[in-house]
């Protein structure tokens, strides 16, 4: 593993330092509270390093996207998940900027920690508004980012505040760049590449970067169909974007010139419809068997069988997107059997991705994996081989 360029909190002393820290809590909620932790669990090294080391920090995130201020995207759930977290009360501020929090945070003593309201309440966040970046920066000595799930934005908490303040990168950001960073940089060989989910659309430029650099791709989820498309296949009904059918041919076909194998279904799971009462009638077809009048809803036994192969012989994996509409337990079996393979293999195994994550969290699977990203959208910039705003703006140690 190549090492980390970036300042990091480990390359400063805090203590007695008033530290604005960005972390990623955008996270699910359901009825008034929090409905999945993982992204303020995972935030817990950066702030307890930080308090340990007698930093007195407001922690800022932004939730959802709200349009000004609007109490059903208070962060006020995930102060109280926090402070169940940290075993500690901890004060939600009512605002992110202005005089009455810089009074606040004026006062906080070494060791204390409050979490300032919704970013996004102010719409100059996500403009990358200066004046906006100056009165969230006002009133601290150090910046760091922690947020690696929105550091593919370039907003005023992510990037602007960075350029106005002492920058560094917290532990999560740290070992997400590590975990992404080292598929990119040099992966152990054979690197295997799995990719599911919903679209082609969203993913073209994910699939072309991983493409030169994995030894093989296996495809799955609702982008194989278009796949299936490109050579010939009906597909009844199914989630597809025929438009996309001619880059996932170009795809096909640069795969080959290169040398690289790219997996697609040769059996799939079909349903009448895509719910409960589906779910009762569903079979499973080979590729050239899809009924006009139903669609696919996962991978089948077989093409499960064929990409364990791929998994048992791969070095290091990289897994995002569902097999299939795992939302429906009969149409779970291979995004399950993917995470289950996963968990049981000795490669570097990392995940990305919003469901794919989901999904390994609910099997419990999570701690069995290398690396689980917290940050969606950000991982695969990242694997793109883009740059990231707000970890361009933390200079180098
Ligand atoms: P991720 O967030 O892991 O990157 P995506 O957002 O691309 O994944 O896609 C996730 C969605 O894809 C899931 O909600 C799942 O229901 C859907 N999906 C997977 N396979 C199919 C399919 N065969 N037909 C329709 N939708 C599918
Ligand atoms: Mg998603």
């Amino acid at each position: 593993m190549t090492g980390f360029a970036k300042r990091t909190i480990r390359d400063v002393d805090p203590s007695g330092k008033k530290v604005l820290v960005r972390v990623d809590f955008n996270v699910p909620l359901a009825d008034g509270s929090v409905a999945d932790d993982t992204r303020i669990r995972a935030a817990l090294p950066t702030i307890t390093y930080l308090l340990e080391h007698r930093a007195a920090i407001a922690l800022c995130s932004h939730l959802g996207r709200p349009k000004g201020p609007d109490p059903k995207q208070s962060l006020r759930p995930v102060a109280r998940r926090l402070g169940e977290l940290l075993a500690r009360d901890l004060p939600l501020l009512p605002d992110a900027v202005g005089p009455a929090v810089r009074d606040v945070v004026g006062k906080l003593r070494p060791g204390e920690v409050v979490l300032l309201e919704n970013v996004r309440f102010h719409p100059e966040e996500e403009k990358n508004d200066a004046a906006f970046a100056k009165e969230l920066a006002r009133g601290y000595d150090l910046y760091v980012n922690d947020a690696f799930g929105a550091a593919h934005r370039a907003h005023a908490s992510t990037e602007g505040v960075a350029k106005l303040l002492p920058a560094y990168a917290g532990l999560l950001l740290e070992k997400e760049l590590l975990a992404l960073g080292g598929l990119v940089t040099d992966p152990q060989r054979p690197f295997l590449a799995i990719i599911g989910g919903a679209k082609v659309s969203t993913k073209i430029d994910v699939l072309r970067a991983l493409l030169a650099r994995v030894d093989a791709l296996a495809i799955g989820g609702g982008m194989a169909n278009t796949f299936l498309l490109a050579t010939g296949c009906k597909i009844g009904r199914s989630l597809a974007e025929p438009d996309r059918a001619g880059e996932a041919a170009a795809i096909l076909d640069d795969a080959k010139a290169q040398g690289k194998r790219v997996l697609l279904p040769d059996d799939v799971l079909c349903a009448p419809s895509v719910d409960d009462a589906g779910a009762r009638l569903a079979t499973v077809k080979g590729v050239g068997d899809v009924p006009d009048d139903q669609a696919i809803v996962d991978v089948g036994p077989r093409t499960i069988d064929r990409y364990a192969d791929e998994i048992r012989r791969a070095k290091t994996i990289f897994w995002n997107g569902p097999l299939g509409v795992f939302e429906i337990p009969a149409f779970a079996t291979g995004t399950k059997r993917v995470a289950e393979l996963l968990a049981a293999s000795g490669a570097v195994t990392v995940v990305g991705g919003g469901e794919s994550v989901q999904a390994v969290e609910e099997l419990g699977l999570a701690d069995k994996m290398t690396h689980v990203s917290t940050g969606g959208g950000a991982s695969l910039e990242l694997i793109e081989g883009k740059t990231l705003p707000g970890v361009a703006a933390i200079p180098d140690r």
